[in-house]
């Protein structure tokens, strides 16, 4: 199954990937982790991501493209992925389109005020990625890899408000793109909740 996972950034597109990543063996290509990897390195191009991803602008479609046919080239992905965070203008979906054909789109739908209120108290693992919720998650440290936990720059007030703009303008046109294979899912109560319809539905893809 080659699976895109759209949505606002803060949606719950991450965790949802990995739930399904656990239960159907398929890996999670988060375009934002490979950026993340990116900017640890000491280059020219890592700089101009830093700076980038620090205001909440996007990285420019070509390279992004060509980072993600990579990606999708390795052996790994033959049989299917997800794809959480790419594409994220309809320029780079018509890229994929040539790249590869993707079976279906899940957007994880959350209000504004929610996704604000959940970027801005959520605590990420610089290490293994794992996110926790500074309201109910009252330690310093990770559970997984005890790794201490940082805020994303990108996650802080000024930058989440640019996200969302982004996101209106440049990725929600997407929601249209892919309404022949999109399925709809909430993501306002709890993430098991989220995956709950997510598993019922691909249970049942193609069956
Ligand atoms: P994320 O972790 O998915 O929220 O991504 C963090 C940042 O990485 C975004 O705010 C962008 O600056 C950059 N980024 C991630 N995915 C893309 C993409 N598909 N196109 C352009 N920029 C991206």
């Amino acid at each position: 199954m080659k699976i895109i996972l759209l949505g606002a950034p803060g949606s719950g597109k991450g965790t949802l990937a990995k739930q399904i990543t656990r239960d159907f063996g398929l890996p999670q290509i988060s375009t934002g982790d490979l950026f993340r990897a990116i900017v640890k390195e000491d280059s020219a191009l890592a700089r101009e991501v830093k700076s980038i991803m620090a205001s909440g602008a996007l990285v420019p479609d070509e390279l992004t493209i060509e980072i993600v046919k990579n990606r999708i080239n390795q052996n790994d992905c033959q049989k299917g992925f997800i794809l959480d965070g790419f594409p994220r203008t309809v320029n780079q979906a018509k890229a994929l389109e040539n790249i590869t054909e993707i079976d279906m789109a899940i957007l994880v739908d959350l209000d504004f005020e929610t996704i604000i209120d959940r970027l801005s108290s959520r605590l990420t693992c610089p290490a293994c990625g794992e996110i926790y919720n500074a309201h109910t998650y009252n330690q310093q440290s990770c559970q997984k890899c005890n790794a201490t936990l940082i805020q994303r720059d990108d996650d802080k007030p000024e930058t989440i408000k640019n996200r969302l703009e982004v996101y209106e303008k440049n990725t929600s046109p997407l929601i249209n793109f892919y309404s022949d294979r999109l399925f709809k899912v909430s993501s306002k109560n709890s993430a098991e909740e989220t995956y709950r319809s997510v598993k019922t539905f691909l249970d049942n893809f193609g069956g």
